[in-house]
């Protein structure tokens, strides 16, 4: 029997005349079986990254802080500043937000008095998850001028969970925006670690499965 070395595939017309013949596909190789076709992800978005929804999530959450509005003693004056004309805090997507459920931040601007802890505590239960903790202050840090009186917290950490500390009596609007900013990069490298420690629980548990066939 001959083999054909140059295989025809034949397409029929409709239009009436005789079927003409094709070759096959562009690029097939005899022998070589199909080329397989570009993802249709690779089409729609060629060259486009891939990341973990954390990730993504990480970046939306991190770009749009809303803070939880309320001012303790004299630091608040200068969290207040922050968001005002001058330093416009808005510019790092942080909005204050004058109530617990919808806010992403508390920002502890002011002295820690032992009066007000059940309060703050409550406020911080009222947020929701995930949630951050800003200290702004020395007073909020560790009480500041006001360290071991007899009616001031040592600082709010003693109260709740502290993500960033800003030092200074007070300190100045640029120096909470940098706190913010300190933030922000936690946010994202937080979302990056779990991502990473995932990884590294999958592969482990790929090399168990491995080790154990
Ligand atoms: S740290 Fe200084 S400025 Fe801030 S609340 Fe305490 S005493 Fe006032």
């Amino acid at each position: 029997m001959e083999i054909d070395e140059n295989p025809k595939i034949h397409i029929p017309k409709y239009d009436g005349l005789p079927p003409t013949e094709k070759p096959l596909g562009d690029g097939y190789e005899m022998g070589k079986g199909n080329n397989p076709a570009d993802s249709v992800f690779n089409r729609v978005l060629p060259n486009a990254l891939t990341a973990k929804s954390d990730q993504l999530f990480a970046l939306a959450r991190k770009s749009s802080l809303w803070t939880l509005s309320f001012g303790l003693a004299c630091c608040a004056i200068e969290m207040i500043s922050a968001h005002a004309s001058h330093h416009d805090l808005d510019r790092f997507g942080v909005v204050t937000w004058p109530s617990p459920r919808q806010a992403d931040v508390m920002i502890v601007a002011g002295t820690v008095v032992k009066k007000m802890a059940d309060s703050i505590k409550l406020l911080y239960e009222q947020m929701p998850d995930p949630k951050w903790v800003i200290a702004m202050g020395s007073c909020a840090t560790n009480g500041g001028p006001y360290y071991k009186s007899y009616s001031v917290v040592m600082g709010v950490d003693h109260l709740i969970p502290v993500d960033v500390y800003v030092p200074g009596c007070p300190p100045r609007p640029e120096a909470l925006i940098y706190g913010v900013m300190q933030l922000q990069e936690k946010i994202k490298n937080d979302a990056n670690q779990s991502f990473e420690k995932e990884s590294l629980n999958a592969n482990e548990g790929e090399q168990q499965h491995i080790f154990k066939a």
